[in-house]
């Protein structure tokens, strides 16, 4: 795809969790299953607070839902806001112009908490708090926007009707948010900036590591297009083909727009939603059988829609998922009449529908089944989904899936969202601070990768991977201690990598490689045995080295006994070695290595084999 040629523009939005304790109370910043109480509560936004009430609080109001939050000992009255915030966690402040050093932004002189009306439920007061904390960083080429600190939300355990439960865990859990401008041109580019962020935030050595600590916002739009906004994306790799989806998502609906050209809203608007049950009576659709007992099949026509609805440039971004999504929130399922007759309705039930809503050739016609209140909830919400496709995109705010694609989610929200936070009293950033701060500043990241690749001689990817997953610490601290440069980049990289996906407990097995390299410098056992040693001492936290080399067979063995192995291997061979001479050494030492792999130094067994094979060619 040509991005250039469409208008491509992106802007990235990265939150990261912190791994210090909360922002506003002194709770463990850590998840957990173990709930101690719970309790509901309605939450509404008041005009006082909202000045006007904006697009998104509106919806989310509208659809009138009970929270449930469960406390654990990760949460305390903070989280309930049954008690005002503490004050702002220094150390997470730290963190935050930390970063914001290294970003090469401007840090404001006093750092003001606002709040950020949020009314999904995900937080108790109604709002989340933020504070910004610098403007105008660099990296790359790509403009930082704003680096904020903001609270966490609470976490959604799950959602049933009206009614949807939290857990209060990471409600408070320190945030760093890093905005940038929509200048990334492309995908792949996306993908650059945000690894880069992340290799910075990581630089500092006090962030949250694992799935759903690090979450990247994009927003995109293209030329035709509209800015959308797409949150949650949780693996770096899934950017590009989430970015790329969604460009084709806006050139499916600018296609469809045009082709509608000439219809005009109030076409859709002054439609009547229809009850169509009669024509179903003898239906052979299961689904709509079973509904009507208690329920009403209704129908909608939409103008000028007849294969529009089932894809035209992109099927897999097809306007009836868009209009399937709008009618799932309001709690109900819809059919349209690009992917009729199928599911067991018949043509002849597709006709008389037609019939009743004054459908022509060109006109298309969605039906919603059950509860009849849902289904007319459900196909309002088409018809608004639809006006909508007249103007091309929408302007929204959408969910990535894991699968690459996005849901629609909710509007854009409108700026009018924030006022101050007036329980937190307001921070100045000293200049002492920041002096401390700029004295301890880490390393850049794309630094450390160089000269790490250089100083110990392994590979610049190696360097980077141990960067990325936080081991170069550990890597730099082993090998001062030991040298094995390229052993030790081998366990903290590839095996560990082996050991995860077997189900090793990594925490447990990075606590224990220094063991197995104080035996390897020792010359306790050979570097081959390595492997097995790591993975005993860390199924067994208890065990010392000495029963690991012992279980795993790992001891050297003494150089009488090996002699007399290799003599072995040598006496069964003794013909190849006549006839191939020095060329019989090769697949020999493969033989000898074979059964005195970890139990004797490979030099040895070559000397002690060449010594073997001289005696039977001169005898
Ligand atoms: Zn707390």
């Amino acid at each position: 795809m040509d991005y250039k040629a469409l208008g491509f523009k992106a802007g990235l939005e990265i939150h990261q969790q912190l791994a210090t304790s909360k922002l506003f109370c002194k709770c463990p910043s850590e998840l957990t299953e173990n709930y101690n109480g719970k309790f509901e509560r309605i939450l509404r936004p008041t005009q006082s607070e909202l000045g006007e009430l904006d697009k998104a609080a509106l919806e989310e109001a509208r659809r009138k839902k009970r929270f449930v939050y469960y406390a654990s000992p990760s949460s305390c009255l903070v989280e309930a806001d049954e008690e005002p915030p503490h004050e702002a966690n220094e150390e997470a402040v730290d963190v935050a112009l930390t970063v914001a050093l290294l970003l090469k932004a401007d840090i404001i002189d006093e750092i003001h908490f606002m709040r950020k009306i949020v009314i999904d439920g995900s937080n108790t007061t109604g709002f989340q708090r933020t504070a910004l904390i610098a403007l105008n960083g660099e990296i790359d080429g790509i403009k930082i926007e704003t680096i904020c600190l903001e609270e966490d939300s609470a976490r959604k355990l799950r959602e049933e009707g009206k009614k949807v439960e939290y857990a209060l865990d990471r409600l408070g859990i320190p945030l760093i948010e890093i905005a940038t401008s929509p200048d990334i041109s492309s995908p792949q580019e996306a993908r650059k900036i945000a690894e880069k962020i992340g290799l910075i935030l990581r630089a500092t050595k006090k962030v949250k590591r694992g799935i759903g600590t690090i979450r990247q916002d994009l927003n995109v739009s293209i030329r035709e297009g509209n800015r959308v906004e797409i949150k949650g994306v949780q693996d770096l790799n899934d950017i590009p083909k989430i970015l790329e989806n969604e460009v084709k998502r806006q050139l499916e609906l600018i296609e469809i727009a045009k082709k509608l050209k000439g219809v005009k809203a109030d076409d859709i608007k002054k439609q009547e939603i229809k009850d169509v049950s009669m024509m179903f009576e003898k239906t052979q659709c299961k689904f709509i059988k079973k509904a009507l007992k208690s329920g009403k099949v209704l129908a909608i026509k939409l103008p000028n829609f007849a294969g529009l609805i089932g894809g035209v440039k992109y099927k897999e971004h097809r306007l009836g998922k868009e209009f399937a999504v709008h009618a799932k929130i309001e709690g109900g399922g819809i059919i349209h009449s690009d992917e009729l007759p199928a599911y067991g309705i018949s043509e002849n039930e597709v006709k008389e529908v037609k019939k009743i809503l004054g459908c022509n050739e060109k006109d298309a016609f969605v039906i919603s089944v059950g509860n009849e209140n849902t289904a007319k909830n459900c196909l309002e919400a088409v018809k608004r989904r639809a006006m909508q496709a007249l103007e091309g995109v929408p302007k929204e705010v959408r969910r990535a899936l894991p699968d690459g694609f996005t849901e629609y989610m909710r509007p854009m929200p409108t700026a009018a969202r924030m006022y101050p936070e007036t329980d937190i009293p307001p921070i100045r950033i000293t200049k002492e601070r920041l002096a401390r701060i700029r004295k301890n500043l880490p390393e850049m990241p794309e630094k450390r990768i160089n000269r790490m690749s250089k100083e110990y001689k392994i590979s610049y990817e190696e360097a980077k991977q141990l960067v990325y997953r936080g081991r170069d610490d550990v890597f730099e601290e082993l090998v001062k201690k030991y040298g094995y440069e390229r052993i030790v980049a081998r366990i903290l990289l590839n095996v560990m990598a082996e050991m995860e996906k077997e189900g090793y407990d990594i925490d447990i097995a990075l606590k224990r490689v220094n063991e197995v390299l104080e035996g390897l410098n020792k010359k306790l056992f050979a570097k081959e045995a390595v492997d097995d040693l790591l993975r005993y001492l860390t199924k067994n936290p208890k065990a010392g080295l000495d029963e690991a080399i012992k279980k795993c067979k790992a001891g050297f063995m003494e150089e009488k006994e090996i002699r007399r192995i290799i003599k072995g291997i040598v006496e069964e061979k003794e013909q190849l070695i006549k006839e191939k001479k020095e060329r019989a050494f090769s697949p020999l030492m493969g033989i000898a290595m074979k059964e005195l792999r970890g139990k004797a130094d490979g030099a040895l067994v070559s000397k002690i084999l060449k010594e073997e094979m001289e005696k039977v060619l001169h005898s």
